[in-house]
């Protein structure tokens, strides 16, 4: 297909699911390379999205329900869920605050390989549950994280009856673990898909994650679970966020050994690598024998990104789409990274008009 084919309707069946409040998380900045710089996760990202989903005649017609505290134990702790939902208020109890609660200090290994555990103090408690300084916590985030993973769970509501549907989740997730944010992500909206399929009596369900950037914290979340495989294509790691996993060899431990599958791309692969990664990964899920699938979807693989790690086409997202579709799985297909506004809702429409055969 090329850019100037007709764009049809996607899948006529496809549900999508969106929600106002993902629009409240306006992180200020980003430190990159030594350098103060704007945050590339800003709301007008979702405004770009749900713009393409108009175009496509597939915008949600109300916001998805609330979350429920339950469903998000079902992936991240307690102690952690209290932190996101008091972190601003803490944060501004102390003297000279700025307006995010920013993380400038982490425990290291040797602290906790010594016992070292969560302070009492807001700084402290910051450092515990984030991974680094790309997931500012300011006023809105816990409520747009919420807003993200309701859309997640509504998208896996419509897979566990047989559907697959489009989840529009800002802030992302796949960087979050059970008890950590990092890299703009707070909720994994992923793994609660995954979970939510799995509690709508899904045996075994996939995950396949085509974001640039690994998808650690799902695969973190999942490491040692045999009931869920989980697939990640992405950038070198050596190279590029998240740095310290992603690698070819973390295959998973215990019940989950041989359930992770990392497919690391060198730094600059276009379409035919990319795609035949995407085939490893697909082979391996059709290997699984999963009952549904969960793909995290993110658009930073784009020649055009401004993190410019992989050099992917809009056809190679309208052929992805294909492929994937063809597995013939039940999907939730979860929004998460991608940062070119400009482009990353005709990146969608290619997707999806993938998808749809078209
Ligand atoms: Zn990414």
């Amino acid at each position: 297909m090329d850019r100037a084919a007709p764009r049809g309707l996607a899948s006529p069946a496809m549900r999508t699911f969106a929600h106002p409040d993902q629009m409240r998380h306006a992180p200020r900045f980003f430190l990159m390379r030594g350098e103060v710089r704007p945050h590339y996760e800003v709301p007008e990202r979702a405004e770009a999205l749900l713009a393409a989903l108009h175009r496509l005649g597939l915008a949600p017609s109300e916001p998805a329900s609330a979350a429920s505290r339950a469903a998000l134990e079902t992936v991240h702790a307690p102690d952690y869920l209290d932190f996101l939902a008091g972190a601003v208020a803490d944060w501004n109890g102390l003297g000279g605050a700025g307006p995010e609660v920013v993380a400038n200090v982490h425990p290291t290994p040797e602290m906790l390989a010594q016992g070292g555990r969560p302070p009492q103090g807001v700084v402290g408690r910051a450092g515990w549950y984030t991974a680094d300084t790309a997931c500012p916590i300011g006023p809105g985030t816990w409520e747009a994280a919420q807003a993200a993973a309701s859309c997640a769970l509504a998208a896996a509501a419509e897979a566990a009856q047989g559907r697959s549907a489009y989840a529009l989740c800002r802030p992302p997730g796949h960087h979050a673990y059970a008890a950590r944010a990092g890299g703009h992500c707070y909720l994994n909206n992923a793994a609660l898909a995954v979970e939510a399929l799995r509690r709508a009596g899904a045996t075994r369900v996939a995950t396949l994650d085509i974001d640039s950037h690994h998808g650690n914290g799902t695969q973190g979340i999942f490491w040692a679970r045999g009931d869920v495989l989980t697939v990640s294509v992405h950038a070198d790691p050596n190279r590029y966020y998240p740095w310290f996993v992603g690698h070819a060899e973390e295959r998973g431990a215990g019940a989950g050994e041989g359930c992770n599958l990392n497919l690391p791309l060198p730094i600059g692969t276009g379409d035919d690598g990319w795609l035949a990664a995407i085939e490893s990964g697909i082979a391996a899920i059709r290997g699984f024998g999963a009952d549904a699938l969960v793909v995290s979807l993110g658009f930073d693989a784009s020649e055009h990104e401004p993190l410019a790690a992989l050099r992917v086409t809009e056809d190679g997202f309208a052929r992805a789409g294909a492929a994937i579709r063809a597995i013939g799985l039940p999907t939730a297909i979860v929004q998460e990274g991608g940062y070119n506004v400009g482009l990353i809702g005709t990146l969608l429409e290619r997707f999806l008009t993938g998808w749809g055969g078209i």
